[in-house]
């Protein structure tokens, strides 16, 4: 442990995002430069605790050795921090700026205090790596002569790849995007993860290992997975959760209604073809906007939105607002359910005067404007109770309102990957309709074909992205090998 008094004399830091106007104004990270001295000091807050919650149970999925690094930052020993934390984690660029941080959830010091910022420091340990040229490529000294193809370039099938490659077998990863990424490039917007400067420099050092990249690459309809199958010692399907749930509610075929990723996958490839000179994208510029939904996904449409130029904004969720703090039902360690205010609601607050956020509340009907435009959203307040162990709705008589609305943005999750390649290759599904596959060894119902990521868990978050496309790679390196030295990562709670 660094300082064994550090918890009891700083207060949690955590570095800020760029002041509100200045930053609603640009499409640059949205992060404040970090002071290394408040980072320092952050990291010696650390308790090293005999039981380090933050690295396991409900916290960390990659068990990243985070009182190992916050230690080594503590000493000033940056290079070591870095070895330490690429042992865990193949991409901390990635969660170090995006991830929910579980681990702060669990952080023990969480208990009668603010946590350790944890995610900060990881960010900083891999931001200092890259301008220092400590990241270099990893490029195997013997070859298997091994072929894996990888379907899919997300973080799992991108963790994937580099662990099967530092194994010594050739990885060629297929995607059907004109970009490799996955939801790092077309769907995590550039405010919160730079496409060129993050993105963009991993898959140059993974290119540089030795992995070949193919884009624009739709296995199932432009490449025949039986030929690649046959091709290939092995198959790793990483093809995400991409079938969006829709709002099956009347007027849903009006202009002007869209799923979230028709307009954040547009909105960041014309800017990054022309800086939206191209007009290629759906804007919500001067157009009062409703995003349906929460989570990650509506809090990157209403940023997004707020950029373009929007002329109202209201976000409206299903569930009730969440508490401020914790209560008894979900104590520490577990993850907190509590109210989240992120980038996109602080920028819409301050435009617009207030949080767009509007809880309980239940969209009924889509409104024509006479021409097959959407012109607004029939909703009415909802209140919610328990009966049996189960949540129940009950609409609240009197509040069934029409909110004006020429742009509706669908944000509500996911339901699962599409059907195309699996039905091409005839793996079987589960009740999910996730490709049906374990946790551990990751194998589907054909021989040869794993699956890994949000196309076998469901929708989730990067970090276990990485976690699943780490355990995917060691299950193939043991099916082409016979054995393998490539770290297993944790089994996912619940399973
Ligand atoms: C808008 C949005 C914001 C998010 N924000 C966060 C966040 O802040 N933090 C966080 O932790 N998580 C976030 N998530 C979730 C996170 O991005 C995903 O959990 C993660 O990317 C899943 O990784 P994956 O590799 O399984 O799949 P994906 O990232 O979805 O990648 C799958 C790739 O497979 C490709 N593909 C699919 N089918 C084929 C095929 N037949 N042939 C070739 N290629 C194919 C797709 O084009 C896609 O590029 C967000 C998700 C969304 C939608
Ligand atoms: S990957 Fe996420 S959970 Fe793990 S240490 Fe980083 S921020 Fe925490």
């Amino acid at each position: 442990m660094g300082k064994p008094t550090g918890f009891k004399e700083f207060p949690r830091r955590v570095v800020g995002y760029r002041d509100v106007d200045a930053r609603s104004g640009d499409y640059d990270e949205v992060y404040a430069e970090p002071e290394v001295e408040q980072l320092i000091t952050q990291a010696a807050r650390c308790m090293d605790c005999g039981v380090p919650f933050c690295q396991s149970g409900p916290g960390c999925p990659i068990d990243n050795l985070i009182p190992e690094w916050n230690d080594l930052v503590y000493q000033d020993r940056w290079r070591e921090a870095l070895d330490r934390l690429h042992k865990t984690n193949n991409f901390p660029e990635f969660t170090g700026r995006a991830c929910p941080a579980p681990c702060e959830g669990s952080c023990v010091l969480g208990i009668n205090e603010l946590p350790v910022t944890i995610k900060n420091i990881e960010n900083a340990i891999i931001d200092r790596g890259f301008a220092e040229g400590w990241v270099t490529p990893n490029v195997p000294s013997v070859r298997t002569g091994k072929k894996v193809a990888i379907v899919g370039s997300g973080p799992a099938g991108l963790a994937a790849a580099e662990q099967l490659n530092r194994a010594g077998h050739e990885v060629t990863v297929y995607e059907r995007a004109d970009r490799i990424g996955g939801l790092l490039m077309y769907g995590i917007p550039n405010m919160k993860l730079d496409k060129t400067g993050v993105v963009d420099r991993r898959v140059d050092v993974l290119r540089e290992a030795g992995i070949r990249f193919e884009t624009n690459a739709d296995v199932g309809r432009n490449i025949d997975p039986k030929q690649l199958m046959a091709e290939s010692d092995a198959v790793l399907l990483a093809t995400g959760a991409t079938v969006p749930r829709d709002l099956a509610i009347p007027g849903r075929e009006l202009n002007g209604v869209h799923f979230a990723m028709e307009f954040l996958t547009a909105h960041t490839k014309s800017w990054l073809d022309s800086k939206l000179e191209d007009g290629q994208f759906i804007s919500a510029a001067g157009k009062r906007v409703i995003v349906v939904g929460g989570g990650d996904t509506g809090t990157d449409c209403i940023g997004t939105s707020v950029r373009h130029g929007c002329q109202e904004l209201i976000n409206l969720e299903l569930l009730d607002r969440p508490p401020a703090d914790r209560n008894e039902r979900n104590p520490w360690p577990e993850w907190p359910l509590i109210l989240r205010t992120d980038y996109g609601h602080e920028e819409s607050a301050r435009k617009f005067g207030a949080d767009p956020r509007r809880f309980a509340v239940l969209s009924k009907t889509f409104i024509d404007d006479g021409n097959g435009n959407v012109a607004g959203l029939r909703v009415v307040d909802i209140s919610w109770s328990e009966r049996d162990g189960r949540l129940q709705m009950t609409e609240i008589e009197g509040t069934e309102r029409v909110l004006e609305a020429d742009l509706v943005l669908l944000a509500m999750g996911f339901t699962g990957p599409e059907s195309y390649l699996a039905d091409a290759l005839g793996i079987e599904r589960d009740a999910r309709s996730n490709y049906r596959a374990e946790h551990g060894p990751f194998a589907t119902s054909i021989a040869g074909v794993y699956a890994a990521g949000d196309c076998r868990r469901g929708q989730s978050l990067i970090v276990w992205g990485i976690n699943e496309g780490r355990g995917a790679a060691r299950a193939i390196d043991e099916f082409l090998t016979g054995t393998s030295r490539l770290p297993a990562p944790r089994i996912s709670m619940g399973e």
